[in-house]
């Protein structure tokens, strides 16, 4: 008993789902973790739920997923000044 090794953790079936799933969708929204053009990026980006974040929602209706500050996609829209 004292050979017993705890197993590695891994990665499960459902785990390889999710992320064929969310692949599937950074590569239409064209998704890049880093600013583009510039200074955009979804922390001045409309879609971005809370700009006091370094992580928020994205709630563009094609993504409706957490994304980082310094992150950008195609979708990309500036917040209106008024
Ligand atoms: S629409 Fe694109 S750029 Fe804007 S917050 Fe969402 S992922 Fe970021």
């Amino acid at each position: 008993m004292a050979d017993y090794e705890i197993p590695r953790p891994e990665p499960k079936e459902i785990d390889e789902k999710n992320w064929l799933q969310l692949k599937d969708l950074l590569e239409r929204a064209t998704l890049k973790g880093h600013p583009y053009q510039g200074n955009e990026k979804c922390g001045n980006c409309l879609y971005y739920l809370n700009t006091d974040d370094e992580i928020s929602y994205c709630w563009h209706q094609q993504l409706r997923i957490l994304v980082g500050f310094e992150w950008w996609c195609q979708w990309w829209e500036a917040i209106p000044e008024d």
